[in-house]
């Protein structure tokens, strides 16, 4: 298939860049460089710079490069820079796909697998999370990415042919075993990242962010899922795709794991025994969030295959020593 990826020179998007060409698909990335590497882009795919917001620019791409269907990633999603610029949100995860899906009517592209988040739930009252429990999300990220839901809806009950996948991403974690790509960020704010950062020196010291929630060590729990898994996920629900299709996922492995056993599995991998210090919780963290990813497993048969914790540390581990600037860019 031709496929364009929204955001492919970013840390997921280059992922399944990566694999969509194993894959055997053309790929034709889209990005503003605002947060993602152009040395994440591999030689020969083409890259065009530009942002969702260039409408006129998508719809050309769409068109020169016969594209059958979209992938996208372009997004801002920081929970925390979210509160201080919701407009840059709303204008850019919002507005912005607003602006593809318009490009796409105009081109006649009627597919499109979509990046949400577990940050459209909020603070759920149950848990583990399935793709039905109410959606309430507490910051403006949760809730741009939550709009785009509506609208992908809304969007298609009005157009029969048109199909969409919302894939709901629970924390991403690891990266190319290859380490031919990986996780660069600025500024870091993930906890293996910033963990393996302190592992290599870059930083004095890590922080837990609360250690008196209500779980059984005290700290956060999350679900982490393999980029690789996840982006095999993306693969495995645009096959599946035919017109006038409305799937839903939640992407996770359905276990949680707290800061504190991720702090534990990052020194061992590592070697490292860093200093990491107890801080005051971070505003806006639900105390667990897990997903049970059965509806996946049974309409498609995904399931995550690399869950251990140590795995992807040590893939996330290698990129980092193979590259410890990143990309420096
Ligand atoms: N966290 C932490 N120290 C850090 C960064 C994150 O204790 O330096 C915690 C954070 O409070 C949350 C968990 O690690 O409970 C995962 O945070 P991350 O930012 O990686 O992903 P999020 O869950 O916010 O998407």
């Amino acid at each position: 298939m031709n496929i364009l990826v929204t955001g492919g020179a970013g840390y997921i998007g280059s992922h399944a860049v990566q694999r969509l060409l194993a894959d055997g698909h053309q790929v034709v990335v889209l990005d503003n460089l605002c947060r993602g590497h152009r040395e994440a882009v591999p030689a020969g795919v083409p890259l065009i710079e530009a942002g969702l917001l260039d409408g006129e620019v998508i719809e050309a791409t769409l068109r020169e490069h016969r594209i059958e269907a979209v992938m996208n990633f372009a997004a801002l999603t920081y929970v925390g820079e979210s509160v201080d610029q919701p407009l840059s949100y709303y204008e850019n995860n919002v507005a912005g796909v607003l602006s593809l899906l318009q490009a796409m009517e105009r081109a006649g592209v009627k597919t499109i697998v979509h990046s949400s988040t577990a940050a459209t739930y909020g603070e759920p009252a149950t848990m583990p999370i399935v793709e039905d429990t109410p959606q309430s999300p507490i910051n403006p990220y949760g809730q741009s990415k939550l709009m785009v839901e509506h609208m992908l809806r809304d969007y298609a009950v009005a157009h029969d042919d048109f199909a969409f996948a919302i894939l709901r991403y629970f924390n991403v974690a690891g990266s190319d075993p290859q380490a031919r790509i990986g996780e660069d960020h600025d500024p870091e704010t993930h906890i293996i990242p910033v963990l393996l950062q302190a592992a290599q020196g870059k930083r004095e010291k890590a922080y837990i962010f609360g250690d008196d929630y209500d779980t059984p060590d005290g700290t956060c729990v999350r679900d982490y899922v393999h980029v690789v898994d996840l982006v095999d996920a993306h693969t495995v629900v645009l096959g599946a795709l035919k017109p006038g299709d409305q799937r839903v996922y939640c992407l996770g492995i359905g276990n949680g794991m707290s800061v504190k056993e991720i702090v534990d599995a990052v020194k061992q991998v590592t070697g490292v025994d860093f200093t990491v210090e107890i801080a005051d919780r971070r505003p806006g963290d639900p105390p667990s969030l897990y997903a049970d990813p059965a509806k996946i497993k049974r309409e498609l048969g995904w399931s995550a295959k690399f869950t251990d914790t140590q795995t992807m540390v040590a893939d996330a581990w290698r990129w980092f020593q193979a590259h410890p600037e990143g990309y420096g860019s």
